[in-house]
């Protein structure tokens, strides 16, 4: 079974790809882990997005496709199938890869759309508060340290990330939400969109989402 993971920031795609991956056995690919693959390989797709990241440049589109389409058919272990997170990202990638694909095992057959309302991404992201010293994430609310701004492992300054704002986030959410419609549009067409709502708790959003891929 190949997955596709959509979620905005804050809408909790980290843990369940996680979750995913561990009960499906299946390979998460993201595009980061392809470009450094690709790229410390040595390959022609590689050298091509290296000469592009190195100048600063975006890498366009046909090279990225084409490398996603090359790591997951030279995948030594095939398992189960694949998890794609963070790509297809725009429709032109969607329907770059479905071009791709079409035919073969790597056709995606279940899109997971994470959905979570604006006021309450709001309030998971403004009050996240980081450990500076080891990276424990708090919440004010949800899971706030015992003492205020200070960690409870290792006695360090919490801190606020500087786009954990909700100006930062009404700003990222509204460029993730004009990239993705139009891909999830796409996938709806072919009626392979499974939309969850993932303003539960993290258990009750698994049971959803397994469900949806243990049915498929
Ligand atoms: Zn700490």
């Amino acid at each position: 079974m190949n997955i596709l993971i959509m979620g905005g920031p804050g809408a909790g795609k980290g843990t369940m790809s996680a979750r995913i991956v561990d009960q499906f056995q299946v390979n998460h690919i993201s595009t980061g882990d392809i470009f450094r693959s690709e790229i410390s390989g040595g390959t022609k797709l590689g050298l091509e997005a290296k000469a592009y990241i190195e100048q600063g440049l975006l890498v366009p589109d046909a090279i990225t496709n084409h490398m996603v389409k090359h790591y997951l058919e030279q995948l030594k272990d095939p398992k189960n199938g694949f998890l794609l997170d963070g790509y297809p990202r725009t429709l032109d990638q969607a329907k770059a890869f479905d071009e791709l694909s079409k035919g073969t095992d790597l056709e995606i057959d279940i899109v997971i759309a994470m959905e979570i309302p604006f006021d309450v991404l709001a309030g998971r992201i403004s009050g996240r508060r980081l450990c500076k010293e080891c990276g424990e994430i708090y919440h004010i609310v949800s899971h706030p340290s015992l003492k205020e701004g200070t960690c409870d492992k290792c006695g360090g300054l919490l801190y606020q990330r500087k786009d954990d704002t909700i100006e930062s986030l009404q700003t990222r959410l509204k460029e993730y939400t004009a990239q993705t419609e139009p891909v999830l549009k796409f996938y709806e067409e072919k009626g392979i969109v499974t939309y969850i709502n993932a303003n539960q708790s993290m258990d009750d959003v698994w049971q959803d989402v397994k469900k949806a891929l243990e049915t498929k």
